[in-house]
Formats: structure tokens, sequence, C-alpha cells
């Protein structure tokens, strides 16, 4: 029998109309994009007309909008507990006013991306893949972006993406053979602009694997069109990270974009950050990665939230994800489990972070553990291997 207790989110279900129940909206209009991006939530007088705010989200909204704007699409609001001031949604998109202020350790550009672009708008860091910046203009905005200093046009500095000087640099670079596209949420372009910069890249000959890393398929299901994913299945290989980061965010309207996705042929996977009171406990995480398995997504990084400036009510110690991998490891398929990374503060890369398998380690063996606590000994090779085949052996043993 499975005593594995159930989460409350473990199920698929659609919000609905939800706050918008009694307002008068075709069906056409409430399932298509550009309504729910036309009809987000984006000053403090829509967000109370749905709901009452605590002092610190009133503050929030009002003071923290020229660093990050808030804006929320119709379908992801419906996702909030009105009742709940805790609620894990809400603390992802609502800004409270703990943004306002920042921990020393913070910084506006915790991944160093500024000190790594040859080119405005490309991040070079790795030596054979580049990150490139199409746009910074989200769906709805996390309080939490790492990109924050320049997404959502709020704040004091600019995306200027120089694209003919980026292709040229990719052109010219004969060592790079991934593009990632980010922003930004790249799926916000239409498809024909999207288009032009996927098959220009894709004309590169050196340039073997393009991604794209978006948020839109949670945010904006709607925006996954059958139209998109014709366009997008044509420039095979071509991956997509989405992110997730509680249960609840996977939807029946969720599931069924990903799915779209994923019937094009595209392997999806998924990147969460690591939040408080938002996923940092076992039992939410363990049902988030279940739930996206369900969706064809792969598990892929848990990152340690960056120090991105006014953070600090929002980061977890690294301990707790060190603790909820090793609550998922052994306990669930190996395909469930994401890695935990922290990306090294200044532009130092991702660091994959583990539970501690090895106990011991010498030149004879290794003693490891395995999720139970039950240790192990595993003899590394002798140096005196005899192959029993071998007749020089053979010969020189019968010597
Ligand atoms: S969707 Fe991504 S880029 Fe946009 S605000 Fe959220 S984390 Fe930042």
């Amino acid at each position: 029998m499975d005593n594995t207790p159930k989460h409350p989110d473990s199920n698929f279900t659609s919000p609905g109309r939800g706050f918008w129940q009694n307002d008068n909206i075709k069906q056409d209009d409430w399932d298509n994009f550009r309504w729910q991006l036309k009809n987000r939530v984006n000053s403090l007088n829509e967000l109370e007309k749905h709901l009452s705010l605590s002092m610190d989200e009133r503050s929030g909204v009002l003071l923290s909008g020229d660093k990050l704007a808030m804006s929320i699409t119709p379908q992801f609001f419906n996702l909030i507990d009105k009742n709940n001031p805790d609620c894990p949604i809400r603390r992802q998109v609502i800004p409270t006013i703990h943004e306002t202020s920042s921990d020393p350790d913070e910084m506006s550009d915790p991944c160093g991306e500024d000190s790594h672009m040859p080119v405005p708008g490309l991040v070079h860091r790795y030596p054979d893949r580049v990150l490139f910046l199409l746009t910074d203009r989200c769906a709805s905005y996390c309080r939490y972006c790492t990109r924050s200093r320049v997404v959502s046009g709020a704040g004091e500095a600019h995306l200027q993406t120089d694209f003919e000087q980026a292709f040229q640099y990719l052109e010219n670079n004969k060592n790079i053979r991934d593009v990632l596209f980010s922003g930004g949420d790249p799926l916000l372009y239409a498809d024909s602009k999207l288009e032009k910069i996927i098959s220009r890249i894709r004309a590169i000959d050196h340039i073997e694997f393009i991604r794209i890393g978006t948020r839109i398929p949670i945010f904006l299901p709607q925006r996954i069109t059958p139209q998109l994913c014709d366009m997008l299945k044509k420039y095979h290989p071509l991956w997509i990270s989405v992110h997730t980061n509680h249960p609840k965010e996977l939807t029946t309207e969720v599931k069924s974009a990903l799915e779209r996705l994923a019937d094009s042929g595209i392997p999806l996977g998924n990147q969460s950050v690591l939040l408080k009171g938002v996923n940092d406990d076992v039992l939410t995480m363990r049902t988030l990665v279940h739930k996206l398995l369900q969706c064809r997504v792969r598990p892929y990084y848990l990152y340690q939230c960056d120090l991105i400036e006014g953070s600090s009510h929002l980061r977890t110690p690294a301990a707790k994800g060190i603790e909820i991998i090793e609550g998922l490891r052994g306990h669930t398929s190996g395909y469930a489990i994401p890695q935990l990374v922290i990306d090294a503060p200044g532009g130092g890369g991702k660091v994959p972070i583990n539970p501690e398998y090895v106990l011991e380690k010498n030149s004879k063996q290794l003693v490891i553990r395995n999720y139970e606590g039950k240790s192990f000994v595993y003899p590394e090779p002798t140096k005196a291997v005899i192959n029993p085949l071998d007749p020089a052996a053979l010969m020189g043993k019968e010597n």
C-alpha cells in the first residue's frame, strides 16, 4: 500500500474564468493569447478589484514598480488563492515592500552576464554555447527574476540586443554549437519574427542545437498555437526549457500546451527556482516533478535563487535544496530528479550541488551510502589485472 502523502495540488484542474467569471467575455477572447496579454493585471487598482492586499504587498506594488513592472495574465492570476496571504502563486508575481531593501551580498547582475557580452544581447560564458537575449518582455513578471535589471523595461538599464552583430559573431565563431534563446520571453515574438531569427541561426552550419527558454506555456498557454508548433518543428533539433515552480501551475490548459509542443517532437525540460514559501519542501517538489513527467517534461535544473537585489525574502538556505534532492533521490524515478545548481555569483557559471553519497575514498575503495543510509564498499580495480586470454600473461604466470 502506498502511504506517500498526497499534495493538495497533485491533480490537473482548470482555474476556468475564476476572478473574471462574472465578466461578459466571449470564450474565443478568453482563449486568445492577445486578449490575455491585453487584459493583464498591472496596476494597484486592478489588483485591488480582486484581492485584499497586505500592507507589505500594497507598498510593494506602489514602490517597487520602478525596478521590475508587475504584470500578470488573467490565466495565471486565477491560480491565486485570495483567502491565503501566503499563496505560493501570489508570492511569485505580486511585489512586496521587501523588494525595495537589499542585502549587502545582493547584486543587480548576479550571474555576471553584462561582463560576458561580446555583442550587446549575446552572453558568451562557456566555450561552445551562447545565451541570445531576444527581448526584455515577458507575459508576466517573476519577482525573483535574475534579469530584472533589464526585464520589463521599468528599470534604468535597457536591453539593446544588436541582432546583426550577434548573427555575425555566431557565424564567425565556429566553436559555438549551441544557442539558447531567452530574454525576457522569446515566445512573445510573433511567429514570423521568431522564425526569421531561428532560420538565420539554423543556416549556420556549425550550430547543432537550438534551445528556447520560456515561461509562456505556464503564464500564457493559449500562445502555444498549432501554427507556432508547426513553425518550430521545422527547425529540429530544437529543445525547449520551461519554468515552473509549484504544482498548482500545471493546470489542464498548461498540460495541453506542453503536449502540443511534445507532439511536435520538441524535447521539454523544466527549470525551477527554489523559493521560500513556494516550493521549499520535499512534498511540493515531489508533486511538481511527478506532474511534470505526466506532462512529458523532464525536470532539468533546480536553481538556488540567485543573489538578485531585493530577493532575500524569497531565498532559502543552500541546505534546503540539498535536503530536497535527498528527499527525491531513491524515493522516485531518476527521470524526476532535477540537478540542483548554484549559478556562481559574479559569472562563474552553474555549479552542481549534491548530497554527499561518498563517505570515504582512497586508492583501494570507495565507501558509499544509498538513499536509505546503508553503506557499501566499492573496490577500485587492482593494478595487476591479468587477462586470462592473453598468452603472454599466461606464459609469465607459468614461469
Ligand atoms: S519569465 Fe523568466 S525572464 Fe521573465 S520575469 Fe520570469 S524569470 Fe524573468
